[in-house]
């Protein structure tokens, strides 16, 4: 069974949604590396590498399923955040974000009756369990830490 349509297009909107994610965490590390906080901008290097192979994955399976995978205009990201800790709510808030976008990835297989595609996407649902909580967890410590001590927090987030 190859891909739908419909699917195979859906599954191109989540491959330039994770392009875009890519690029904002480029977008965030370079407004650490400017802040001299070296440790949260790898943390966020690291973010966009992660996502940029999302895309690659989704580019994979919709050619292993004969889909018709493409490489669309990616839109303009972010630039400016008031502090840290506002981009790490960002973070947050678009990997809930990103959740939504895959359950409704998973919402159209199963509409589909592609099974293999439902599979395939379920290890991204589990995935961003982690995404979700992991940006929780450094909220979580920055605020008990508080803005001055976002050194120690850096340390932390470098060795990523
Ligand atoms: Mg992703």
């Amino acid at each position: 069974m190859s891909l739908n349509k419909k699917l195979s297009d859906a599954l191109n909107e989540q491959i330039n949604e994770e392009m875009w994610s890519s690029n904002l965490y480029l977008s965030m590390s370079i407004y650490f590396d400017k802040m001299g906080l070296s440790g949260c901008a790898h943390w966020m290097k690291k973010q966009a590498e992660e996502e940029l192979g999302h895309a690659h994955k989704i580019i994979e399976w919709s050619v292993k399923r004969g889909g018709e995978p493409e490489v669309g205009q990616i839109n303009v990201v972010p630039t400016g955040w008031g502090s840290p800790l506002e981009v790490f709510e960002h973070v947050y808030k678009h990997e809930v974000h990103v959740s939504e976008s895959i359950d409704k990835l998973v919402n159209i297989a199963s509409a589909e009756k592609d099974k293999a595609t439902q599979d395939f996407l379920w290890g991204f649902v589990r995935e961003q369990v982690e995404e979700e909580e992991s940006a929780q967890k450094i909220i979580a410590k920055f605020k008990l830490m508080g803005e001055k001590n976002i050194v120690f927090l850096d340390m932390e987030l470098g060795k990523r």
